[in-house]
């Protein structure tokens, strides 16, 4: 298959490797990236891996065909219609429209806040920035004010 071997030099690609913000790649085994300088040694030749749509059990309130889960290039999640797509060529939208942004997402951590010893949650914001944060915190929609445990830390 081409698309497992190197486009600069033909080399065989490494094994899959996920980013810190989700996203997955492989990395021509010619080439490795250094951590120190922050720059690739060798083959500078990157293959990025497009995340396979996840089929959802739920149906478009447009036309009533299946959703799916799709991640973009930014780490947003989004569910969108199965009948959507895109043209390349014209650049736009083909079959139904519906799109639905996903607001974050929450997934618990066997780790304990080092505030109150409760357990922590790793937060994923709309825009892909992750945090952990305790899962003891919450938001008073009436007050607007936040409720429970403070405690946060952004990842980079
Ligand atoms: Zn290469
Ligand atoms: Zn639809
Ligand atoms: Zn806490």
């Amino acid at each position: 298959m081409s698309e497992e071997k190197c486009k600069k030099c033909g080399a065989p690609l490494g094994e899959v490797v996920e980013t810190p913000t989700g996203k997955k790649l492989r990395r021509c085994t010619e080439g490795s990236w250094n951590a120190e300088l922050k720059k690739n040694e060798g083959c500078d030749y990157v293959l990025w891996i497009q995340p396979e749509p996840e089929e959802l059990d739920e149906q478009c309130p447009k036309c009533g065909a299946n959703l799916v889960m799709q991640v973009t290039r930014f780490g947003k999640k989004m569910k969108k219609c199965s009948k959507g797509g895109w043209d390349k060529e014209t650049k736009q939208a083909t079959g139904c429209d519906y799109i639905e942004w996903i607001n974050g997402s929450t997934e618990s951590l066997d780790e304990k806040c080092p505030t109150c010893g409760e357990a922590l949650v790793l937060f994923t914001t709309s825009n892909g920035k992750r945090m952990k944060k305790c899962s003891t915190s919450g938001w008073d929609k009436e007050n607007k004010v936040a409720t429970g445990c403070a405690y946060i830390e952004w990842l980079k």
